[in-house]
């Protein structure tokens, strides 16, 4: 399943101007293979011992290149500690305050919250997030 979300992210990058490096790919099937929405640091630091020559720089940028394109969504906490997600449908997020685990969880679009939002405050609402926190599974069973 992953493998073909791959292909299909690979054959979307053929689809524009953007040329498929191996570091391109690599960063690609880590975000495919890990789903763990890592930060540009968290790529480069699986990825260096393969790409000796690459930066966390370069990371960043190709990760903003898929995201111009379309297949990855940036999840962004400031300064540098953006996530990476390459689930770009619409999905909420479940964190674990202890290690920082970041699982998908799917559920119906809060789409009502906007309206009344917009209703409340006037403002043209485009887009929510929602996140919940907790302790994960792994971290559960340290602690006890
Ligand atoms: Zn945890
Ligand atoms: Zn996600």
């Amino acid at each position: 399943m992953a493998n073909e979300q791959l292909q299909e992210a690979v054959n979307a990058l053929k689809n524009t101007k953007v040329r498929m490096t191996p570091q391109r790919h690599a960063i690609l099937e880590y975000l495919y293979e890990t789903m763990n929405h890592p930060t540009a640091d968290d790529i480069y630091k699986a990825l260096e011992s393969k790409f000796p020559n690459m930066s966390v720089a370069t990371v960043y940028n190709n990760l903003r290149v898929f995201k111009n394109v379309g297949i990855v969504k940036e999840l962004t906490y400031g300064d540098s500690s953006s996530r990476f997600d390459c689930v770009t449908t619409d999905h909420y997020h479940v964190i674990c305050s202890d290690c920082g685990k970041m699982v998908d969880f799917h559920y119906p679009g809060l789409d009502e919250v906007e309206t009344l939002a917009e209703h409340v405050t006037g403002f043209q609402v485009h887009d929510h997030r929602m996140e919940i926190y907790g302790v994960c599974e792994d971290c559960k069973n340290i602690s006890h």
